[in-house]
């Protein structure tokens, strides 16, 4: 029959497969394909490659293939069984999918760029398979990607915690910042959720690490200290959270003068909240004039505005001397500057001086993982929310994790 040799080469079966049957369902839209192969033939053991006479067959089985037209195309097969004297009874390798697997190898290739570029809900309506099904393919491509994946040296890292849901529940991920990848994902943000990174490395991968980008974030550093080789000169606590840090402080020092201005029937600081953050040359044209105004004023905001600004040159330095000088100066003017929040934070930076002008020596900076950060939002909107926290971490690890996700198309050795 000419459609046996159509779907032959469809599916590229090759000798000693071939195909049995086809058969066309109207109604449902379905084409049944049933694949076959000689007999009297020799199969190779899956483990070792040894090559035996046929044990028996293994009951039938179905995989998705690629649509004909429009048409669900299936793949029925019973895969041959082996006995090995070393490995015993065992299912030989099938060309067309990986063991266990639901679809075969090109349907999965398809499926995972289309979960590439959509979200669950949109994959499942496309492809025309269910929620499970999709994540079957994700869990697996991911899982393939992670096996395949070869140790590596990842001098520049970037450490960051995750909200996840409400009440502080948090996910820590480690960047690789030179490749833009997320290199693992733990649980909480405590010292152990860091820590079980370093100890799944070899030892010359942890001596390769240069220098790690993260908050002034105790837990992480403890981990560092506790794992690193002269981890002081490491850890560079870095310029965005320090910024974050810096921003909100501004934004304290807003709302306790806003309140206060208010109570006196004064709305000079209404609606500027977001003026206040924005670095100065960022500043969108049409709110310049009424920010000039606001500037202009003895506002306890503009101070602490002008400090954040001055805090941000910090790191325009070439040499780190002139940034000790510069990190001097500013200090002084913080903690005397009558504003608790912009104290705190100036307190808090001293603490951790020293790993903060690490920067000078690697200048790295965590705004990779930041980039990397806002992906994942993107991701966990297009899951809604991922309520299953090992379907999240999955999804990253899919998205961000760098990893070869698709099966080799032709997976029998020999
Ligand atoms: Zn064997």
């Amino acid at each position: 029959m000419r459609d046996v040799e159509l779907y032959r080469h469809l599916l590229g079966l090759e000798s000693p497969w071939t195909v049995r049957s086809v058969e066309l369902n109207v109604q449902e839209q379905r084409v049944e394909v049933w694949a076959g192969h000689a007999d009297e033939l020799r199969w190779p053991c899956p483990e070792c490659g040894v090559e035996l006479t046929r044990y028996d067959h293994a009951e039938e089985r179905v995989w998705r293939h690629l649509d004909s037209c429009q048409f669900l195309t299936y793949l029925h097969a019973q895969p041959p069984r082996v006995a090995c004297p070393t490995h015993g009874v065992r299912q030989v390798r099938l060309p067309w999918a990986e063991a266990r697997a639901r679809f075969t190898t090109l349907f999965e290739r398809l499926a995972i760029d289309v979960l590439k570029e959509t979200a669950i809900r949109g994959a499942t309506r496309i492809l025309r398979i269910s929620w499970d099904e999709a994540w079957h393919i994700l869990e697996r491509a991911v899982q393939r990607g992670q096996r395949a994946k070869r140790p590596r040296v990842t001098p520049h890292l970037g450490v960051d915690e995750k909200a996840i849901a409400k009440g502080h529940q948090y996910l820590t991920l480690v960047c690789d910042l030179d490749r833009a990848t997320v290199e693992f994902i733990a649980e909480d943000r405590k010292q152990t959720s860091l820590a079980g990174y370093f100890t799944g490395l070899a030892e010359d991968q942890r001596t390769g690490i240069a220098a790690i980008a993260l908050d002034m974030w105790g837990p992480y550093i403890q981990a560092i200290r506790a794992h690193l080789p002269k981890a002081e000169s490491k850890i560079v606590c870095d310029r965005y959270h320090i910024m974050t840090h810096m921003g909100k402080a501004v934004d304290d020092v807003r709302k306790r003068e806003h309140r206060a201005l208010r109570a006196a029937g004064d709305d000079t600081l209404s609606g500027s909240k977001y003026l206040w953050l924005y670095a100065a040359e960022n500043l969108p044209e049409r709110h310049r004039e009424r920010f000039a105004q606001l500037k202009a004023t003895t506002l306890k905001t503009g101070r602490a505005w002008a400090l954040k600004e001055s805090l941000r040159e910090l790191w325009h330095y070439t040499r780190v001397g002139w940034a000790e000088r510069h990190w001097k100066r500013w200090y002084f003017w913080a903690t005397h500057s009558r504003l608790t929040p912009v104290i705190e934070t100036a307190r808090l930076i001293e603490r951790h001086l020293p790993n903060v002008m690490t920067f000078f020596a690697h200048r790295i900076t965590n705004a990779v993982s930041e980039g990397l950060n806002s992906k994942i939002q993107t991701i966990k909107k297009m899951a809604y929310g991922f309520r299953n926290r090992d379907h999240f971490k999955t999804a990253i690890y899919f998205h961000c994790g760098g990893l070869d996700l698709y099966p080799a198309t032709h997976s029998i050795p020999g």
